[in-house]
């Protein structure tokens, strides 16, 4: 089996981790009230879209 001839720079390593994101894309922060929502969707936590209330709560 093939074996990489050097070691793998922290700078090299760290690079390639910048793609591993917390976040899942798609998800936006509700303006209303900041908690995390799916873009384009009405929010499910105070039931708005684009700032008008959607859902009575
Ligand atoms: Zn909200």
């Amino acid at each position: 089996m093939a074996v990489p001839f050097r070691k793998t720079s922290k700078s090299k390593r760290d690079k390639r981790r910048t793609h591993y994101k917390l976040s899942i894309p798609g998800m936006v922060k509700c303006e209303q009230c900041g908690e995390m929502k799916v873009a384009h969707r009405v929010c499910r936590v105070c039931g708005t879209y684009k700032g008008k209330e959607v859902i009575k709560q």
